[in-house]
């Protein structure tokens, strides 16, 4: 059994009341999860009320909805209260579960960068996204106010959230701001560093300890261990496979949490990760060492939500995968597939009344994939995503 068992929830791109969520918790509580990963930031909104900096509360609200073929134009949004948030994090201490917060950063910040538009590159102005992508609007490192507020944000978050962990992102960072900067240029020269995978590492290295000095520990996305300069007191978020760099760390001594995308991200349909496929998730990695291994901390599931607006759906697209994943994290998903099943239905009555896909949709083949991969593409590439991926 794996010492860390998550589940990540974004709650972002589309939120989900307090009695949802708690009626997740007590589902994953049946399943023996004791970490739940609550995304709270990202481009298209903040969800952390903030006292210090009151702007943010500002930067929850989006004007409209934009996700593929999904447009809602009306605003969206808000901040959950910190007494929302406490609420949570009491209900999982009652279950055995740590709350994990996650401030993404430094790419991921548009909504931040949108209350704070000094902290982006030249001080450019940044808006609050309306739809998915990866975005180029990212802090600037070499600012000393971006450290200023980020320092000042993560204090509130330590009030709020007890726990060991709090989870600083570090993914999907495009580097082209950095590169027309003259302060991030200057910057690397005086630091000696050529390469911008190493200057961000620079950025997340400083969260690292500044977090490292309040007893707290750092996860990051495993992007980060591109940079080979990354603190080895952080912790990996292996999501993204085949990535050399990533072994490299654990090998050397970093810890990691396995969350392969193609296993673990149960967002995307039964068709393109059917059930039998996460059952059969892996807890190594290619290229670990006997040592390695044991720097592996455990498992998470997560459930980004830029196309999940109902609570329904979401229940769905976890259940039953959600087991399997736990099966994973608890060592038991040794045996046959056909017979774990049959364990499913009494798993079920124990998870109440939780929403399951359809039996039907569980476990499905290859040439169901490719319907389902090319049925992905159609639904979520929108013309406004292409434009900002290609500008
Ligand atoms: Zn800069």
């Amino acid at each position: 059994m794996f010492e860390y068992r998550g589940f990540l929830l974004d709650s972002v791109r589309h939120m989900q009341s307090i009695d949802e969520i708690k009626k997740l918790i007590d589902a994953i509580a049946v399943l023996k999860f004791n970490k739940f990963h609550w995304h709270l930031t990202d481009d298209q909104g903040w969800r952390f009320e903030s006292e210090s900096f009151p702007e943010l509360n500002a930067a929850a609200v989006r004007p409209y909805s934009d996700f593929g073929k999904q447009y809602i134009d009306e605003p969206y949004g808000r901040v959950y209260t910190k007494a929302e948030m406490r609420e949570i994090v009491s209900y999982c201490a009652e279950r055995g579960i740590e709350v994990i917060p996650e401030f993404d950063m430094p790419g991921h910040t548009s909504s931040l960068l949108s209350a704070y538009p000094g902290l982006a590159c030249g001080g450019k102005e940044v808006k609050i996204k309306t739809h998915q992508g990866i975005f180029k609007d990212i802090l600037c490192p070499a600012n000393e106010k971006t450290y200023e507020i980020v320092f000042g944000i993560l204090d509130e978050f330590l009030e709020v959230f007890p726990g060991r962990y709090i989870h600083i992102g570090g993914d999907e960072t495009p580097h082209t701001q950095w590169e027309s900067c003259p302060d991030c240029r200057k910057k690397m020269k005086e630091l000696g560093i050529t390469g911008f995978a190493e200057y961000q590492n620079v950025f997340m290295n400083r969260i690292i300890d500044y977090l490292e000095g309040r007893g707290r520990h750092c996860i990051v996305w495993n992007d980060t261990a591109k940079g080979k300069n990354l603190d080895k007191r952080a912790i990996i978020q292996y999501w993204k496979e085949h990535n050399k760099p990533s072994a490299d760390f654990i090998n050397s001594g970093g810890k990691a949490i396995l969350s392969p995308f193609s296993y673990c991200y149960l967002d995307y349909d039964y068709e393109i990760t059917p059930l039998n496929r996460v059952y059969s998730l892996k807890t190594v990695l290619p290229g670990l060492t006997e040592e390695g291994k044991k720097n592996i901390l455990g498992v998470e599931a997560t459930l980004w939500t830029e196309y999940i607006d109902d609570i329904t759906r979401l229940e769905k697209l976890a259940f039953p995968r959600l087991i399997a994943v736990s099966k994973a994290a608890l060592g038991e998903n040794k045996k046959p597939y056909k017979e774990f099943l049959l364990d499913i239905p009494e798993i079920k009555n124990q998870l109440g009344d939780i929403a399951f896909a359809d039996e039907k949709t569980w476990t499905e083949s290859r040439l169901a994939m490719i319907a389902g991969w090319l049925k992905f593409v159609k639904r979520n590439y929108s013309g406004e995503y292409i434009k900002e991926q290609i500008l």
